[in-house]
């Protein structure tokens, strides 16, 4: 973990990129979420003929926005919803992409069950990679390059599918999952976008309801490129056996080595190809072992003891991107 601290940072950056939330109006929230509750005096009515179990199981497999509703009825019911499994490990570890999910109006699709399943999931389900992130239309963890290189399944704004769908508005949304993107600045880009509703095009193509000139402009049409960053939220990685929480973390010595080849040659380094590169703690420990830099980081650090010299890019966890980073040293 001392190598980790010195010779990792977190790429705050591409958190920023997606949907969001302000994380510092969860704290007050998420100890609300987390009290306990002791109540003698208020009950449930008919509902407590019900063994307690089986209240427990009917919370564990209704959509998250009828669990907060439910939650929402007296003292009795938010004792019940906090023993719920997955809950206090989502509330504790998962709370800003849960205020998302709620937001975007996602939440009455899936069950806390499977966003605590995404929770426990380490890597991207489309390249194996560690996955910081998820993917709201089908809760599917997700990598920053995945949703970077446009790897997710295809999504296209409401107004491009009712073209295609003789569906009635209400009809489609209560069919298809839809998502109501957050207003915000999306992308690497920081591009500014209002409120859209998304939705995945396999599913609007799996109704069955199009002509054959439909189902061709429901495929063919190209989402803008910017409707997966907002259809993607962060969320970190609970591993449930050593209770350890991860984030996903570059390589301080490959942000040096591009440094280093920058401000020599301005030619692109092997360290280019990394940079952008997020490890599980595993992986970096691999990686560690391979990496000369990162190696130099951890003997100046005096093995941990002193505090490492890191670039500019490393503090503000990569909120330069690219771009920035060449202008910072041409202006060096
Ligand atoms: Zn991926
Ligand atoms: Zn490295």
């Amino acid at each position: 973990m001392e190598i980790i601290r010195i010779a990792s940072y977190h790429r705050r950056d591409f958190d920023l990129a997606v949907a969001r939330t302000n994380p510092r109006d969860h704290d007050q929230v998420r100890g609300a979420l987390l009290r306990a509750i002791r109540t003698m005096s208020s009950t449930l009515g008919n509902l407590e003929l019900l063994p307690l179990e089986i209240i427990h199981e009917i919370c564990y497999l209704i959509d998250i926005r009828s669990l907060l509703n439910f939650r929402h009825v007296n003292r009795r019911a938010q004792q019940i919803v906090r023993g719920t499994r997955g809950y206090e490990a989502v509330v504790t570890h998962a709370l800003e992409a849960l205020c998302v999910i709620l937001r975007t109006n996602i939440a009455s699709w899936f069950t806390l069950n499977d966003l605590f399943k995404a929770l426990c999931t380490r890597d991207c389900r489309l390249c194996g990679s560690f996955g910081g992130f998820i993917f709201l239309p089908s809760f599917m963890r997700c990598c920053f390059a995945c949703i970077r290189e446009d790897s997710l399944p295809s999504i296209l704004p409401y107004s491009v599918i009712k073209k295609c769908v003789k569906l009635s508005p209400s009809r489609l949304y209560s069919l298809v999952p839809t998502l109501k993107s957050l207003p915000g600045v999306y992308s690497m880009d920081e591009i500014v976008r209002k409120r859209t509703r998304i939705m995945a095009t396999e599913l609007v193509s799996r109704l069955s309801l199009q002509g054959e000139d439909e189902r061709t402009r429901l495929t063919q049409s190209k989402e803008t490129a910017l409707l997966r960053y907002m259809a993607t939220t962060s969320l970190p990685y609970l591993d449930t056996e050593s209770g350890g929480v991860q984030y996903g973390i570059c390589c301080s010595g490959c942000q040096i080595a591009l440094e280093k080849a920058l401000s020599s040659s301005g030619v692109g380094s092997n360290a280019c190809t990394l940079l952008d590169k997020v490890y599980s703690y595993e992986e970096f420990m691999q990686h560690f072992h391979e990496c000369r830099e990162a190696q130099n980081l951890w003997e100046l650090s005096n093995q941990g003891v002193d505090v490492a010299k890191v670039s500019e890019s490393v503090r503000r966890g990569g909120c330069f991107n690219m771009r920035d980073v060449i202008m910072y040293f041409n202006s060096k």
